[in-house]
């Protein structure tokens, strides 16, 4: 698909952000081309769409970027997966660990009911550790998660394999 490129190359790298050693896909550029954020968008609507997704789950806090655009478009309801003490109502969270300690997500009780069938996303997958949690809170509450969707996959960080049998879709790889 020729719009693959135009996303890929309006992502901008900045090195050494946010410390030495990491590669930072920013996809604030992204934003900018609004021909390029509106591929990206279409692209996961025509993957999305007749697929009975009644939730689009997004990850703090790219996937709040991405997430509600493809929730309006194929007609589902956007749930917020925030970081802890975000959420103001009563929340179940789910923690994952990181290279040091540990994290959370948040989502809100009753937010998503037992059976509906959700897609979850994010900008980016890097170790997998954020979507694996997201996933199972979701699952916890006996949702059924189609997909995770990410724009940009890192795949040598094995991210992929974290997530089991779920299914990861992503636009485009990078290092
Ligand atoms: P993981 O849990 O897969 O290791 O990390 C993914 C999370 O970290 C995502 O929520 C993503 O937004 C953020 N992240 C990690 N590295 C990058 C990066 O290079 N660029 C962007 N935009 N987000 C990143």
């Amino acid at each position: 698909d020729p719009r693959i490129a135009t996303i890929s190359s309006a992502i901008r790298v900045i090195p050494d952000f946010p410390k030495p050693g990491i590669m930072f896909q920013d996809i604030t550029t992204l934003l900018l081309d609004p021909k390029a954020f509106k591929d990206t968008i279409d692209l996961f609507v025509e993957r999305y769409r007749d697929q009975n997704i009644s939730v689009v789950a997004g990850v703090e806090a790219r996937g709040f970027i991405f997430g509600p655009p493809i929730a309006l478009a194929i007609g589902a309801k956007f749930v917020p997966m925030r970081k802890p003490k975000k959420l103001p109502g009563p929340v179940i969270s789910e923690e994952y660990s990181l290279e040091y300690g540990t994290d959370k997500i948040e989502m809100h009780v009753g937010a998503v009911q037992a059976g509906e069938r959700a897609l979850i996303i994010d900008d980016l997958i890097a170790t997998g550790g954020t979507l694996s949690a997201a996933i199972r809170l979701l699952e916890r509450v006996e949702v059924q998660v189609v997909e995770c969707a990410c724009v940009v996959e890192l795949p040598e960080l094995k991210g992929r394999e974290r997530l089991g049998d779920k299914a990861l879709f992503v636009l485009v790889n990078g290092s």
